[in-house]
């Protein structure tokens, strides 16, 4: 079994996941990426603020050449998911992916966010035409002058719609039939940047001819969008660490240190589902940090192997038996 131990467990393989490879793999670690294949970032029809893509990157181009980047160093990402995390008493973490278990010294969480999406046909289409969106942020600049609907029920839709007023004056805040939940300040704050609320009325959203018609089925009225922004809100993927008992914060994210270190020994957590921007640059900043943290822990132990360009990755056909688990905190 000591053989077969990884230096690091890398769950996920979004640019935070897969930056943590391509490093870790430079580190010459042996170590597993394991991803569901549920990244955000394939979501992106282009992103035009990721630095160094002038014409701009798809996100499904930009992890393919992450994951190209990752392999040429013998890293070897693993389709599937790990479904369970526990530690043992010697700080051993023992991963279950799919039935197999794998021990590991470290463990990366890189597992991401999940999206809160509105309900209506046709979505996963919409958001690869870039009809609706998810991140003023990323993609603002892109609605310049545009007619902009950004479906919100409290403080998130606001936020996202008063954002949003830099690139254009048509905005217009929907609640898709709930109510909004906005403090009379905030209200002000609404009417004086002269953005549109809508509450209560649209109760179905449709797409015709490039455009998001949003339908007000009670009352008859009608509007239509260029673009349409979900700010719904989103989940962490941290469940696997709740058993640990490592510390998270409001919203469910790993809270960590400058190292990238969460409150339990050894676990680590990069990209969205640590709480900072949700942006790719920061993923990769974060994966950066915590993949040379995870080797300043491991070095002064001797490396893996000794020949050069070995591929120090591991196959599923490798996986080891890990011996009896137990879970919770040490
Ligand atoms: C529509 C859209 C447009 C965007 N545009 C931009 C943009 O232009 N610029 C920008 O900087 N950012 C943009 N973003 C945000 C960007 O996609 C994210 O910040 C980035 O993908 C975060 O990377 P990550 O690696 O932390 O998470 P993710 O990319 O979400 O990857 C997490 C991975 O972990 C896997 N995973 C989760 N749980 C498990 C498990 N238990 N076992 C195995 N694998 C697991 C998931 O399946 C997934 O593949 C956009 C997001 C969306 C949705």
């Amino acid at each position: 079994m000591p053989d077969k131990l990884l230096d690091c467990l890398v769950v996920g393989g979004g640019p935070a996941g897969l930056t943590a490879a391509i490093y870790l793999a430079r580190f010459r670690r042996r170590f597993q990426v394991v991803d569901a294949g549920r990244s955000r970032a394939a979501l992106i029809p282009t992103s035009h603020n990721h630095a160094g893509f002038p014409d701009g990157i798809r996100g499904p181009i930009l992890l393919h050449r992450m994951a190209e980047q990752a392999r040429r160093y013998g890293a070897h990402v693993v389709a599937g998911s790990v479904t369970q995390l526990s530690r043992r008493e010697d700080g051993v973490f023992v991963a279950t992916v799919d039935g197999q278990r794998i021990a590991t010294r470290t463990v990366l969480l890189a597992t991401g966010i999940v999206d809160r999406e509105p309900d209506f046909p046709g979505l996963p289409d919409a958001i690869r035409r870039g009809l609706v969106r998810h991140c003023g942020i990323c993609d603002g600049y892109e609605v310049l002058g545009e007619s902009v609907g950004v479906i919100g029920h409290g403080s998130s839709g606001l936020h996202e719609a008063l954002f949003l007023r830099t690139y254009s004056s048509n905005i217009t805040l929907l609640s898709l039939g709930r109510p909004l939940t906005l403090s009379a300040d905030e209200r002000d704050r609404v009417t004086s940047a002269g953005i549109e609320v809508v509450e209560g009325s649209v109760e179905q959203v449709v797409i015709e001819n490039d455009r998001i018609r949003a339908l007000a089925l009670r009352d008859g009225d009608c509007r239509s969008f260029d673009v349409l922004y979900s700010a719904l809100g989103s989940d962490a993927r941290s469940e696997l660490v709740r058993g640990l008992g490592t510390q998270l914060d409001g919203k469910g994210c790993v809270v960590t240190d400058e190292h990238q270190r969460s409150s339990t020994d050894g676990l680590f957590a990069a990209g969205d589902v640590v709480r900072s921007l949700d942006q790719i640059s920061v993923a990769m900043g974060q994966a950066a940090i915590a993949a040379t943290a995870i080797h300043n822990r491991l070095r002064g132990m001797a490396l893996p192997r000794d020949a050069a360009g070995e591929t120090l990755s591991f196959s599923p056909q490798n996986l080891c038996d890990c011996g009896p688990a137990t879970s919770g905190p040490p």
